[in-house]
């Protein structure tokens, strides 16, 4: 069976797999070819992954052509699904619910794709949960950017010459990228305040070492798989109310609030920015996925009245080598947990709860009801 990793497209700086990886597929069995310059970006030599046992396709169209397999971070270009095979494998993150025509586009070509984004939560799917092994490398990027945009130091420091305050960070909602951005912070020695609509988050708040912050925005829900539900408009205002006067304090404010499958609720408007001192740093970590902040733009600096609105919509790239590295072991888990050995191939087995959640097409049928009720 053979397993093929393209180089990603356009300003993607991670590569699917590392050497490492590439050996450890090459054990399982698997004929595995990396396209020319796979880990360029990462400075990654074709030597290291030859040397690992894979080969290098110098010709994308003939290794698409004759791939069991094909494994890619971000969703493929259109035109390429018709250079693949009947009843090969796609895995990638895919944006499902937004990229209607590509989902229509493998039914048509019958290629069984596997959505990244939807891989459940739930225990034994840990080990494959890119979103998560992303999310946690981002949350760390956003503080570093903020810390080196900010005028300002992140610890508080005492010297001869006076003492310096601590920076003041607030963060936003704190699921996976959230808690990473309130432990990066707090080892850089800021003050740091956080809040989130499942109050569940609480003690994971002041476990870290940080304040929550607490809003009565009345009730609110989470999915079975800890997602948050979406707030009404009315609860909306009620939290903007009361962040309004922490934003004013804060020097970094870090969003990362996202609820699933639906655009990125708005958080901070125009008038919390314009409340903020000049020269504070907003990391608004949603706005590819519609933004949690007024005014941001995906990957621009925008300065409203001195407030500096950083919009960077791959920030795990910015850590990209470990980046590479855990979304290269989620695929490979991914594929270890369905291997069959002595048959040297998969077991697709669509009643398995994971790839229940997270096939989307299989045989020529949307097979996935979350995306087909979507569709
Ligand atoms: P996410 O990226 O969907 O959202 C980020 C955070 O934004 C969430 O904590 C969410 O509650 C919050 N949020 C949504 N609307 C908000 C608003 N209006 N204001 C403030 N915050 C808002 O979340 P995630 O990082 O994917 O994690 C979601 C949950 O799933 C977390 O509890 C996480 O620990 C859990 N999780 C479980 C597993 C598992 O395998 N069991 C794996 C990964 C994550």
């Amino acid at each position: 069976m053979q397993i093929f990793f393209p180089k990603e497209e356009g300003q993607e700086i991670r590569a699917t797999i590392l050497p490492e990886v590439a050996k450890k597929f090459v054990d399982l069995g698997l004929d595995v070819v990396v396209e020319e310059g796979l880990g360029s970006s990462v400075f990654v030599a074709d030597e290291l992954y030859s040397d690992a046992g894979a080969l290098i396709a110098t010709s994308r169209e003939n290794a698409l052509n004759s791939a069991d397999i094909v494994c890619r971070i971000n969703k493929p270009p259109k035109e390429e699904l018709s250079s693949l095979k009947k009843n090969s494998i796609h895995i990638s993150f895919l944006d499902p619910f937004n990229e209607k025509d590509l989902v229509k586009d493998f039914a048509k070509h019958e290629i069984s794709a596997i959505s990244m984004e939807l891989v459940p939560r739930i225990t034994r799917a840990q080990k494959m949960d890119a979103l998560s092994s992303q999310a946690n490398l981002a949350g760390y990027a956003a503080v570093v950017e903020a810390s080196r945009t900010i005028n300002k130091s992140f610890p508080m420091m005492m010297t001869a010459a006076g003492t310096i305050s601590p920076s003041r960070i607030f963060v936003i909602g704190v699921g996976v990228a959230g808690l990473q951005a309130i432990a990066t912070a707090k080892r850089l020695g800021a003050r740091v305040e956080a809040f989130d609509t499942r109050p569940v988050v609480e003690e994971q708040v002041k476990s870290l070492g940080a304040k929550f912050v607490k809003i009565d925005i009345g009730a609110t829900e989470e999915t079975d798989q800890g997602y948050a539900k979406e707030l009404t408009e009315e609860q909306i205002k009620m939290q903007q109310e009361g962040m309004k006067k922490i934003c004013s304090q804060s020097d970094v404010v870090i969003t990362t609030a996202q609820v699933f499958g639906r655009p990125a609720p708005r958080i901070v408007t125009s008038e919390m920015v314009q409340a903020m001192q000049p020269g504070s740093v907003i990391v608004d970590m949603a706005v590819s996925t519609g933004g949690n902040v007024e005014g941001s733009k995906a990957d621009e600096y925008v300065f409203q009245n001195g407030v500096t609105i950083i919009g960077m919509s791959n920030l795990p790239g910015e850590v990209a080598k470990d980046a590479s590295q855990v979304y290269g072991s989620n695929i490979y888990n991914m594929i270890e947990e369905y291997w069959d050995l002595e048959k040297k191939s998969l077991n697709f087995d669509l009643h398995d709860d994971v790839l229940k959640g997270c096939v989307i097409t299989h045989n020529g049928q949307i097979v996935n009801n979350l995306v087909k009720s979507r569709m």
